[in-house]
């Protein structure tokens, strides 16, 4: 059995009030781990430790190159230690191993960008009058509450710490209370690398006690939040009193659009990893496969005989290709949506049902599922299921494409398959989305800016714009010929 603690200036502790929460293995139902259950008090306490060690400048004051030095040796450690984490991962969230290994390889990368990044030149000089010389500079934020979800347990987290440290921020990481496993090991690596004590803390806990406090306590200066678009707003809604900074990467129902002059098996394989890659719960899948009308039945034939070839299975087996869900009660809300989607009258083509087979009893597993002859109105085009179901679209022309893709309150993502390449840009143009692909699917890249238009999200991470989220700006204006100005005669 794992324990898992907090890690609060530099000491592992458990919750104040002792409890504990049991963590499950998704493929089982089997308690994998218990993890210290914090509170209320609990954040308060980390935030103090983390705010002290802001105001101290142990870590805003050191050379950048040093702060690139643990972020460095971090990546190191996550990079020996790849296979054991990659196994916890998949223990904790169910993703098959193949995806784990990437994700934990990628956090490395992570680090590795941000302690590049944390040494190169910023800020601008300005022209005002003479004899000013002027200046920009940027500083860190101060404390910063990174509250992450549970798809990606170890990368979201990674995705806001390698940056938050690098621009010389303290912080406090809150994990999710379904998947925290691989963030111990993370925290242990920093202690090993010998982070200053308090720089770096992780709360564990429910997001409405432990997740609230960061986002509403007045010693936090900016809240990094990946997860739900309703829990974002209820971010918004805590961080008001003290003005909170903040930054929101929250849900999306992208839409991949293929064209009839699209590469035909191209299109079909991303769109089969567009919304299938672990196991659907990926915040900017391709989740509305909008086609056209002359490709609808030759395309949506051969995505069914492959969607149904997919081996779901253990996330520990090599042969593996998609795992079972995050939990139970994650499980029966796409079921919900299944049955939701049949009774709104679309057609199901494949899939449909959570499988209870062949060692597959105890787990949360549901078949990778397709429906089509949808409408724009229905609730599985409009909502965030967050698994491995898919809802087609059929659309006449490119005007009529743009329309529908753009037709839900999201915009995280999209993509277009079409050998015009003038069509490609005009259609990439008029999405709104922050994230776009042509001809292919979700790949992701540390240097890129990640975030959403409308109501999925609010700034940018990765790339250089995530690390500017972790910065105030400062203008600097020195006069260089010190003489009163006289404006007032006596
Ligand atoms: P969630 O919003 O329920 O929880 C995310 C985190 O927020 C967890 O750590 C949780 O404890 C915490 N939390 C919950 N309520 C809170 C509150 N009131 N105050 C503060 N913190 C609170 O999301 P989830 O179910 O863990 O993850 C799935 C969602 O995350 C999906 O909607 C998905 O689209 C989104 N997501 C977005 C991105 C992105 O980059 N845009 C990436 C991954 C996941």
């Amino acid at each position: 059995m794992i324990n898992l603690k907090m890690y609060i200036n530099g000491e592992w502790v458990d919750a104040q009030s002792k409890k504990t929460r049991e963590i499950l293995n998704p493929a089982t139902g089997e308690v994998i781990a218990l993890s210290a259950e914090g509170d209320v008090e609990d954040a308060r306490h980390a935030i103090q430790i983390a705010r002290d060690a802001f105001d101290s400048g142990i870590w805003s004051e050191l050379p950048a190159a040093e702060r690139a030095r643990y972020l460095l040796a971090i990546a190191d450690k996550l990079e020996e230690q790849a296979e054991e984490i990659g196994r916890l991962e998949t223990l904790d969230n169910g993703k098959p191993l193949r995806e784990t290994a990437f994700d934990v390889a990628d956090a490395a990368a992570c680090f590795r960008y941000y302690a590049g990044l944390a040494t190169k030149p910023d800020g601008q000089t300005y022209h005002v009058a003479d004899p000013v010389q002027a200046m920009v500079v940027r500083e860190p934020v101060g404390v910063c509450g990174l509250i992450v979800p549970w798809n990606y347990p170890l990368l979201m987290g990674v995705w806001k710490i390698a940056p938050a440290l690098a621009a010389g921020n303290t912080i406090v990481f809150k994990p999710s209370e379904v998947t925290p496993v691989t963030a111990q090991k993370l925290f242990e690596i920093i202690e090993e690398v010998g982070i200053p004590k308090g720089v770096a803390n992780m709360v564990l806990g429910a997001g409405a006690t432990v997740g609230n406090e960061l986002a509403e306590s007045h010693l936090v200066d900016k809240i990094s939040f990946t997860g739900g678009t309703a829990t974002g707003r209820s971010i918004m809604r805590a961080a008001v009193g003290n003005i909170k900074k903040i930054s929101l990467e929250l849900g999306g129902k992208s839409p991949n659009i293929v064209f009839a002059d699209a590469d035909f098996d191209t299109a079909v394989d991303y769109a089969l990893f567009g919304i299938f890659a672990n196991q659907g719960q990926v915040c900017s899948a391709g989740s509305r496969l909008l086609l056209e009308d002359s490709i609808h039945d030759r395309f949506v034939e051969r995505l069914v005989e492959r969607a149904q070839k997919i081996r779901v299975g253990h996330g520990d087996d090599p042969a593996t290709e998609m795992g079972p869900v995050v939990s139970q009660a994650h499980m029966e809300k796409i079921l919900h949506y299944i049955e939701l989607g049949k009774a709104e009258g679309a057609r199901l083509l494949c899939g449909g049902n959570r499988l209870t087979t062949n060692g597959l009893e105890k787990g949360y597993f549901i078949e990778p599922t397709i429906f089509t002859d949808t409408t724009p109105s229905m609730k599985i085009v409009q909502e965030e299921i967050f698994g491995p179901v898919l809802a087609i679209q059929r659309f006449k022309d490119e005007a009529d494409a743009v329309r529908l893709a753009n037709d839900t309150v999201y915009g995280l993502a999209g993509g277009v398959f079409t050998q015009d390449g003038a069509k490609a840009m005009r259609v990439i143009k008029k999405l709104r989305a922050g994230i776009t692909w042509i001809n292919c699917y979700h790949p992701t890249y540390n240097e890129a800016p990640w975030g959403g238009y409308k109501q999925s999200g609010i700034g940018r991470g990765l790339g250089t714009f995530g690390f500017e989220e972790y910065t105030e700006v400062k203008q600097i204006n020195i006069n260089l010929q010190v003489q009163p100005t006289g404006w007032f005669e006596n």
